[in-house]
């Protein structure tokens, strides 16, 4: 028996374990005791990980479509069949017409190939992946306030903060290992502050616990800074030598009393101030956050709104203080980081600089895009519109995760080309064109970078079951489209630390131990546990006023309820893995909606009977949950459900800024299925 040590597939906190290895097949999984991030912990879906690589349903063979029916193809004529289409329909309608989606279950090195097989083989900058619909807001968002969009500090400080404050995340189902040190804080004492519309479980032991409406976060961190501001409580020193912009920020936020947005968040004043004399006046403070706070049309002003709470008090640029994006795939971070995105290269640079662009057009010894590509919204609008013909979508299952499924379906039924690589047929695979069978984590060599800035090394633990890495088919499509490229991941690396100055010094020797935090700007320097700590990476740090602004579709009486979504502890995003994990199964085996026990009372809803949810997009039948964890008014829904999916019911609106939708809030109704 072999033990290859590699990394966690699920979320972005990046556990540490062994794939134990027989005869080609693998038949466990032992945490790694010196994981400096796991620490020899894992969660349930951790320790179950291995379950669906070699689960029968794993697609081998290439698939192509003829006449409505896939048939089995070898990859010798898929690729040909492939790389063809691809040719004729550059030539026809030109490389924007082109586009691909990346895959934040990728490692960075497919990521950075995927990107330079859209720029440099396609001729586009529509490349694009799922932080469109999760954490692009962070991106954008602290860039703007900070000059970096990724995490400010370490896993390894949670347990020694004097506070910490969790707004729109649920560290203990969403991210447990990271819920783990959260726990881990509480028992030395740490005081939290739990703002969501749910009373998950962290509020259990909080010393404040809001439970605002959802959509009303600005209005309720704009209060906060108010108060603080207004108490004297704010750093005075750290905003006069560390930021700038303070008094026209103070000219908006001034009129934010607690009082003033008692209706908009239906929280009580004294609550509010509670909570912010606790985060102002401890002495290490932090914030950790997730998708309740990006998944809205004002993602990336909430992301601002919480960069400036933790300027006014000083608490960012230090050890033990900082903003956590908990990122929710494996490797997103790293998806973003490797310029899978469709304005930037590797390391943020972007695709309009022309230094940038002619430093890219010499290392690939061909021309560059000049213009800024679409973001995956923008290309879903214009495949309906028609004027992009084919996607080329690599483990993404977007008519599941994306908002109001019947928009997706359209747009996906309007291309003349659809290519998905994935390793089980999903529900987008079966519209495709053609489907080409993709690998897993556990067939592949590579580095994963998780919520803590991390690289860590992948290890191959067995070979492709399908028989390529997904690095491979993508390098083998670019040789026959007359562009050859390395598909050997310690290459890929190499050529992107070379042409990244965040990542210079990243190499897969390097990251062997304990993996290394980025920014690594040489051969030399040891990574970056805290950043901005002398300064900001764009100098001073940027007050930004922003303004709360209410969701796209607020409750009326037709639709009375705002239905809001989130992840459980035993599933994972649309449930492709999990489901085929016979323990996970077990536990949560079907949709449900969350209801709070007034609502179930007024509208006659009872636990054994199903009840309709219905919004303007769809209606899904399921099983409700009566329970007082969920805040009057508001319902809640899982979304790992592909056969019931939550998003036929979501709302397709978007954050102007950066183009995600709008999950976390929209409008419903919920009706007895008999009326
Ligand atoms: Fe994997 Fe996340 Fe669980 Fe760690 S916390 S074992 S990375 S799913």
């Amino acid at each position: 028996m072999k033990r290859v040590l590699t990394t966690c597939p699920y979320c972005g906190v990046g556990c540490g374990f062994y794939l134990d290895v027989r005869d080609g097949r693998i038949v466990g999984i032992i945490p790694s005791k010196s994981n400096i991030v796991s620490k020899g912990y894992l969660c349930v879906k951790g320790w179950h990980a291995h379950e669906p690589v070699e689960h029968p349903d794993r697609l081998k063979k290439p698939l192509i479509k003829e006449n409505g029916k896939f048939k089995e193809a070898s990859w010798g004529s898929a690729l040909d069949y492939v790389a063809g289409r691809l040719k004729e329909l550059k030539d026809k309608y030109g490389p924007d017409a082109l586009s691909v989606c990346t895959s934040a279950r990728c490692t960075n090195e497919e990521n950075f190939l995927m990107m330079k097989f859209a720029r440099a083989v396609l001729g586009t900058n529509n490349v694009d992946h799922c932080a469109r619909t999760c954490h692009v807001p962070t991106v954008a968002g602290l860039n703007q306030s900070f000059g970096s969009g990724a995490s400010t500090n370490s896993y390894d400080e949670i347990p020694f903060m004097d506070c910490i404050l969790i707004i729109g995340s649920n560290p203990t189902e969403a991210h447990p290992i990271v819920g783990w040190r959260v726990r881990t804080a509480i028992d030395n004492g740490t005081k939290i502050i739990v703002c969501d519309p749910r009373k998950i479980l962290p509020a259990e032991n909080a010393s404040v616990y809001i439970q605002h409406y959802p959509g009303s976060d600005i209005a309720l961190i704009n209060a906060m800074i108010q108060f603080i501001v207004s108490e004297g409580l704010h750093d005075k020193e750290f905003i006069a030598k560390r930021t700038e912009g303070f008094d026209v920020f103070w000219e908006v936020v001034k009129d934010y009393t607690p009082e003033s947005i008692r209706d908009t968040t239906g929280v009580e004043p004294a609550l509010i101030k509670q909570a912010a004399k606790l985060y102002a006046t401890s002495k290490r403070s932090c914030i950790m956050y997730s998708l309740g706070m990006t998944e809205h049309t004002v993602g990336t002003d909430n992301v601002i709104a919480m960069a400036n709470l933790s300027m006014v008090c000083g608490h960012v640029g230090k050890e033990f203080s900082g903003l956590y994006p908990m990122r929710g795939q494996n490797n997103v971070q790293g998806a973003c980081d490797m310029g899978a995105l469709p304005n930037v290269y590797s390391g943020y640079q972007p695709v309009t600089d022309e230094d940038v662009r002619k430093k890219f057009e010499n290392a690939w010894a061909v021309s560059l895009p000049t213009a800024n590509g679409l973001t995956l919204t923008d290309m879903i609008f214009k495949a309906i519109e028609g004027s992009l013909k084919c996607f080329y979508i690599i483990g993404e299952d977007q008519l599941r995760t994306d908002p109001n499924t019947h928009w997706i379906e359209k747009a996906l039924d309007s291309l003349e080309f659809l290519v998905v690589q994935e390793i089980f047929m999903s529900e987008t695979a079966k519209k495709a064109d053609v489907v080409l069978p993709g690998a897993s984590f556990a067939e592949k060599d590579g580095t994963f970078t998780c919520a803590e800035r991390r690289f860590q090394r992948v290890r191959k633990a067995i070979e492709p079951i399908a028989g390529k890495t997904d690095g491979q088919i993508i390098c083998e499509l670019a040789k026959r489209l007359g562009y050859p490229m390395d598909a050997d991941p310690e290459q890929a690396c190499a050529e992107m630390a070379s042409l990244t100055p965040l990542f210079r010094g990243v190499s897969f020797k390097r990251l062997e131990e304990n993996g290394l935090q980025w920014p690594v700007y040489s051969k030399e320097h040891p990574g970056t546990p805290v950043v901005h700590l002398e300064k900001f990476i764009r100098g001073l740090g940027k007050f930004i006023p922003v303004k709360h602004k209410p969701p796209a579709e607020t409750p009326d009486s037709e639709y009375p309820f705002i239905l809001t979504t989130g992840r459980m502890l035993f599933h994972y995003n649309t449930g492709t893995m999990t489901r085929r994990t016979t323990n996970l199964l077990r536990e949560h085996p079907r949709n449900f909606v969350q209801i709070n026990p007034l609502d179930a009372q007024k509208l006659g809803v009872k636990s054994e009977e199903k009840v309709r949810v219905k919004t303007r997009r769809g209606e899904l039948e399921v099983w409700p949950e009566v329970t007082d964890k969920i805040k009057a008014g508001v319902l809640w829904m899982p979304f790992h459900f592909s056969d019931q999916p939550t998003n036929v019911l979501t709302n397709n609106a978007f954050d102007p800024v950066c183009r995600i939708g709008e999950y976390k809030a929209c409008a419903a109704r919920v009706e007895k299925p008999s009326s």
